[in-house]
């Protein structure tokens, strides 16, 4: 079978990458440059590349971009999408390039029949941002949407890219005829697989400093492998339909600094966390339908553990 990928060299696009190649499947991967080797040399890499990896180059702002990607394939994972948290503006950082890009990859998911479902990478923050309150009794799930206007009145732009990117995607889905799929996890940790920091890990270093109040702050998260995982059950499940929230854990924040600490003092010292409550109950997000996927989620620990592994083969923390 063939599939196409876009965003291809990012943090969860090269594990899914991986995956997809074990599995045997051709791989039509897009990225905006092919020739920049710091972006493609660890996906030719990969078992399978060789016989079975084609890079393409695609940009989500451009029209018909993705026509020759997606060309012949049975189903596309769309993963490409800027992921950044602080833009001068972000209606041309994040919001085109998020609603834009979807709808042309979905567009070219139309121009070509041998396309049986996509899957869009989305997000957590497409779900639970929508002024309901996040008390320990509340369990969060599919059902949930976030609120483009609170996304806007809170001036958290990159929540509002992935809202409305999602809703583009399912109204020009339902139009369509397409067979759309959505992955929605929140914060992911795990091995880079790509010699570059991607967000959400680069985040793991900086928590010392960015964390203002640890006892008022939780993180849910789930490891870059099920999340990569999740995206190939959602193609290859016939059955699966709708959204999948993928958040193997909601850790409250003290928790987490108190594991990085163990695991690496330099990522957090001990003041940070000692006042704070590791057992403060969360808010909880529903596992139901990515479990039917059969989803395990790896524990927090697993994966800060792996994450820190990875940041010192990588050079990004002292051995
Ligand atoms: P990365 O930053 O590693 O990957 C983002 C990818 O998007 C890169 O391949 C990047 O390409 C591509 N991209 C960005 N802008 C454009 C553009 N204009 N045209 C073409 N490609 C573009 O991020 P992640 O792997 O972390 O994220 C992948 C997806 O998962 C995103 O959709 C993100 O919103 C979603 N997600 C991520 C979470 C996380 O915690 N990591 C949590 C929830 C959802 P290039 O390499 O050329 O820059």
């Amino acid at each position: 079978k063939v599939v196409c990928v876009t965003g291809a060299s990012g943090f969860i696009a090269s594990w899914l990458v991986k995956l997809l190649l074990q599995r045997g499947y051709i791989v039509k991967a897009t990225v905006r440059d092919p020739n920049d080797l710091k972006k493609t040399e660890h996906l030719l890499a990969l078992d399978g590349a060789k016989e079975r990896l084609h890079l393409f180059q695609a940009d989500l702002i451009e029209e018909g971009s993705f026509d020759a990607a997606v060309d012949g394939c049975d189903g596309v994972f769309h993963t490409a999408s800027p992921v950044l948290f602080s833009a001068t503006n972000p209606q041309a950082e994040l919001i085109d390039p998020a609603v834009k890009g979807t709808l042309n990859v979905l567009k070219s998911c139309v121009k070509f029949a041998t396309v049986k479902r996509v899957v869009l990478t989305s997000s957590m923050a497409a779900v639970i941002v929508n002024g309901r309150p996040l008390t320990p009794d509340v369990v969060v799930d599919e059902t949930w949407f976030s609120d483009p206007l609170v996304c806007e009145n809170l001036k958290e732009w990159y929540f509002l890219s992935k809202t409305l990117a999602e809703e583009a995607a399912w109204k020009f889905a339902k139009g369509n005829g397409i067979d759309l799929v959505t992955i929605n996890p929140s914060y992911v940790t795990g091995p880079l697989l790509q010699p570059s920091l991607n967000l959400s890990v680069e985040m793991i270093l900086n928590l010392k400093d960015d964390i203002e109040d640890v006892n008022s702050s939780i993180y849910p998260s789930s490891d870059v492998r099920d999340v990569a995982s999740a995206h190939v059950q959602a193609f290859e499940v016939p059955s699966a339909n709708g959204r999948y929230c993928l958040v193997g854990h909601v850790t409250p924040m003290a928790k987490v600094l108190k594991i990085l600490h163990e695991l690496h003092p330099s990522v957090c010292p001990a003041e940070k966390y000692v006042k704070a409550n590791p057992s403060e109950p969360t808010f909880q997000v529903s596992r139901e339908k990515a479990k039917s996927l059969g989803v395990n989620f790896l524990t927090v620990e697993v994966s800060l553990r792996d994450t820190i592994e990875s940041l010192k083969e990588k050079g990004f923390l002292k051995v």
